[in-house]
C-alpha cells in the first residue's frame, strides 16, 4: 500500500466520522427543539450517505461487492433528502424543476445502456452534475442571506462553495489525468471541511432564526400582530434620534364592552383584529413618513407620527373616526358599526419624554370620551379651554 492510498484510506475514515457525528449531532438537536421536521430530514440525509459511505468503504476494503451505482444511488438520495430538507428549513418549496433534472442525470449517468462501459465519461459527468447541484444549493442559501441577514446561511454559503470549487478541481485533475488516489486524498479533506463547515451554519442559522423570533415575540402583541408596549418604547428610542417632533395618537373603541358582553370574547377578538389591521394599513397609507402602530392594552392603540405636524396627525386621526365609523364589519355572517374616540398631542421629541406625550394624548382621548365618544380631541386645545 502506498503513502497516498494511505492519506486517501485514512482521509475517507475521517469523512464517516465526521459524516456519523452529524447524523447523532444533528437527530439529538432534532430532538429537543420545535423545528423537528426540517433538522429530522437533516438527520435522515445524513444517515443516507452515512450509508452510501459504508457502501463505499466495504468496496475499497472488499468485503462488501455492491456496483458503484448502488453507492452512488445512495450518494444521490442522500443529495435529494439534503435539498429537500435544506428547503423545508429555509422555507421554501422544492424547485420541481431542479428535482426532475436531478433525477434524469443521475439516470442517465448511472443506468443508460453502455454507461457502466464508460469509466471516464461517467466521472465527467458525475462531477459536472456534483458541481451543479452544489452551486445550486449556494445559491439558494445566498438567496436566504439577502432575505434573512442570518449570518448562518452565508456559512452554509461558502460550505457548498467549497464543494462547488473542489468538483471543479476535480474535474481539471479527471482532464489532467493527475494521480486519482491524491486527487481524492483532496477531495475528501476539501469535503470534510465543507461538511463540518455546513452543520456549523445550519446550527448558526437555526439558532439565529430562533433568537430572533423570540426577540420579535417579546415586542409584539400576540393577538393583532402590532407592537406592544415593549416593542413601541424599544423602536421609538431607535428612531426618534432621528426626527425633531412627534404626533402621537391615542384611541380606544367606544363600548366594547358591550360586543363582549352580546357576542363574546372570541367575537370580541375578532373586532380587535379587524380594528388593528385597518389602524395600521389606514396609517401607513396616509402617513408616508415613519410611524409606529402598538396595541396599548386591551382595546386601545396608540400611533406615534414621527415628523407629523399637529394639522395632520388632527386630520389622520379624524381620517381614521371617519373609516371606521362608515365600515360595516361582518363578522360569522353578523353586521355591525364600531366608533373610537381619539386623543391627539404633539410635542418637540427634545423637550418632552415619550411616557409624558402619551399621558397627553390619552387626557384628549379622556376627554373626546366623555364628550361623547366618536370624536377626535387634541390635547393643545383642551389646555387652551382649561
Ligand atoms: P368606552 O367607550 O368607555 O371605552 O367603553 P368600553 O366598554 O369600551 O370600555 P371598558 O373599559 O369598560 O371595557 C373594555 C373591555 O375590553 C373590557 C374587557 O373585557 C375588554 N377587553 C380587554 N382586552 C380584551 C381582549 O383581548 N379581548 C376581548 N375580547 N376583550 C377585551
Ligand atoms: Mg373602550
Ligand atoms: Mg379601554
Amino acid at each position: 500500500m502506498t503513502l497516498s492510498d494511505l492519506i486517501s484510506i485514512s482521509m475517507t475514515l475521517g469523512t464517516g466520522i465526521i459524516i456519523f457525528a452529524n447524523i447523532i449531532l444533528i437527530n439529538v438537536i432534532a430532538y429537543y427543539r420545535d423545528e423537528k421536521d426540517s433538522l429530522s430530514l437533516y438527520g435522515i440525509s445524513f444517515l443516507i450517505f452515512g450509508a452510501a459511505w459504508i457502501l463505499y468503504i466495504g468496496r475499497v476494503f472488499g468485503f462488501i461487492n455492491a456496483p458503484i451505482a448502488f453507492a452512488a444511488l445512495l450518494f444521490y438520495l442522500g443529495m435529494l433528502s439534503y435539498y429537500v430538507a435544506s428547503c423545508q428549513f429555509l422555507k421554501k418549496r422544492p424547485n420541481i424543476y431542479f428535482l426532475s433534472a436531478f433525477v434524469i442525470s443521475y439516470l442517465i449517468i448511472y443506468w443508460s445502456p453502455g454507461a457502466s462501459d464508460s469509466m471516464s465519461l461517467r466521472s465527467y459527468a458525475q462531477t459536472l452534475m456534483t458541481s451543479v447541484v452544489y452551486g445550486y444549493f449556494a445559491f439558494i442559501f445566498y438567496k436566504a442571506f439577502r432575505n434573512s441577514n442570518n449570518f448562518g446561511h452565508i456559512i452554509c454559503v461558502v460550505a457548498h462553495t467549497i464543494i462547488l470549487i473542489s468538483e471543479a478541481f476535480r474535474l481539471y485533475l479527471l482532464i489532467d489525468k493527475i494521480e486519482p488516489i491524491l486527487a481524492l486524498g483532496f477531495l475528501v479533506v476539501a469535503h470534510t471541511i465543507a461538511i463540518i463547515l455546513n452543520s456549523v451554519g445550519i446550527m448558526t442559522a437555526f439558532s439565529f432564526a430562533h433568537y430572533k423570533a423570540i426577540r420579535n415575540l417579546s415586542k409584539q402583541d400576540s393577538l393583532t400582530g402590532l407592537l406592544n408596549r415593549r416593542g413601541f418604547f424599544s423602536l421609538y428610542q431607535n428612531k426618534s434620534t432621528r426626527y425633531k417632533e412627534v404626533a402621537v395618537i391615542s384611541c380606544d373603541i367606544d363600548y366594547f364592552k358591550t360586543i363582549n358582553d352580546n357576542h363574546g370574547h372570541i367575537y370580541g377578538d375578532q373586532v380587535l383584529e379587524k380594528i388593528a389591521l385597518q389602524l395600521k394599513q389606514h396609517t401607513k397609507a396616509h402617513f408616508s413618513k415613519e410611524s409606529l402602530v402598538a396595541r396599548w392594552g386591551g382595546e386601545e392603540f396608540v400611533i406615534a407620527l414621527f415628523d407629523s405636524s399637529i394639522n395632520q396627525a388632527n386630520l389622520i386621526a379624524n381620517a381614521l373616526r371617519e373609516s371606521i365609523y362608515h365600515n360595516q364589519y361582518q363578522i360569522n355572517g353578523q353586521n355591525f358599526n364600531l366608533s373610537l374616540s381619539f386623543g391627539v398631542a404633539h410635542q418637540a421629541i427634545e423637550d418632552v419624554e415619550i411616557e409624558d406625550i402619551i399621558n397627553q394624548s390619552d387626557q384628549a382621548l379622556y376627554h373626546a370620551k366623555s364628550n361623547g365618544r366618536n370624536q377626535v380631541s387634541c390635547h393643545s386645545e383642551l389646555s387652551l379651554s382649561s
